[in-house]
């Protein structure tokens, strides 16, 4: 490693050592200002782009390496209310990398299929392979959050009746830390980003999403009516944070008034994950080299 990519690992791991969250339980909420953007000020954004294409071209490099050692797999997971940037931020911060190495899921209301099953069930067989990027657009969480919101979704979810009790978003909880043990434990590196707008900003953006003719595919009249549940929303994040952050899946609470800065923020996430696995080509043995050596003579003859 160069380095010029030696020091931008090493600003990735400052910015994003200050959003980052391995302890939640004191974690207030209110301590993250969605208009935040850290060392950078607004007539810093060029930099920021700067850092951002750098950060890309990192990425890359350290995503081929993941991919040619196909020991371990990432999963980031990506949470946040309607028109926070997850879309954009999934788009910016993956363009550099192999699509062959990297896969998206996009988790909407479950199917019925889907309510067939346990709630881990539909994340569960669309975990990244080892040597890929799993992205999750949505996720486990959501029975966290929207289920917990709106309280008659989980009666809708062909639960025995006797399992629905007052306890049941503690357990679903202590599961979901489980099964994230499971997963650092298998080789799974797990980030998780809740990107915090504001609910100023968001009035904001759904207004230019009706005003400009190419973003009403983007508006759902639903979106405005989950905009009345704002501070629900934002007890059942902050409790999420309290109960399901941890060293080996911590969340980043990403400020996301500004998508330059979100962007920034989450490339420099994922380039410290990558960066902490130590990733290296893998070395091949002396028989190995035998048959390269052999495989070069025979294609001279030729
Ligand atoms: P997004 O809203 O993520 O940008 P989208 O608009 O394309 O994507 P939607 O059809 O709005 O997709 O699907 C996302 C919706 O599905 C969200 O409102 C979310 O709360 C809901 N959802 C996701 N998981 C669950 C779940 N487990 N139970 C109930 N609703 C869920
Ligand atoms: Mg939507």
């Amino acid at each position: 490693m160069g380095n010029g990519t030696k020091s931008l690992v090493k600003q990735a791991r400052e910015l994003a050592a200050r959003y980052r969250i391995d302890d939640g339980r004191k974690f207030q909420l209110e301590s993250i200002d969605p208009d935040d953007t850290g060392p950078f000020s607004d007539d810093d954004k060029s930099k920021a782009q700067d850092a951002l294409a750098a950060g890309v071209d990192v990425l890359s490099e350290l995503q081929d390496k993941l991919y040619a050692q196909d020991q371990w797999s990432v999963l980031l997971i990506f949470q946040a209310m309607d028109a926070a940037g997850k879309d954009g931020a999934i788009k910016h911060v993956m363009s550099g990398v192999n699509p062959q190495g990297c896969q998206v899921f996009s988790f909407k209301a479950p199917s019925a299929e889907e309510l067939d099953h346990d709630f881990l069930w539909r994340c569960q067989r669309n975990l990244p392979e080892r040597g890929r990027i799993g992205i999750f657009n949505r996720s486990y969480y959501e029975e966290t959050l929207v289920v917990r919101v709106h309280d008659e979704l989980l009666h809708r979810q062909n639960l025995p009746e006797t399992l629905v009790t007052k306890d049941i978003f503690t357990q679903r909880f202590a599961d979901i830390r489980n099964f994230e043990s499971y997963l650092a434990r298998n080789g799974v590196l797990v980030r998780k980003f809740f990107l915090h707008v504001s609910k100023k900003e968001q009035k904001k953006r759904f207004l230019e999403r009706l005003e400009d003719p190419e973003k009403h595919w983007k508006f759902s009249a639903q979106d405005v009516k989950e905009r009345g549940h704002w501070n629900a929303y934002m007890d059942a994040y902050q409790d999420v944070v309290r109960q399901t952050s941890a060293p080996h899946a911590p969340w980043f609470v990403v400020p996301a008034d500004n998508k330059w800065f979100t962007r920034t923020v989450v490339a420099a996430a994922v380039i410290d994950a990558l960066d902490a696995l130590d990733l290296s080509y893998p070395k091949i043995g002396a028989s190995q080299r035998a048959d390269l050596d052999r495989a070069r003579e025979t294609l001279m003859r030729e």
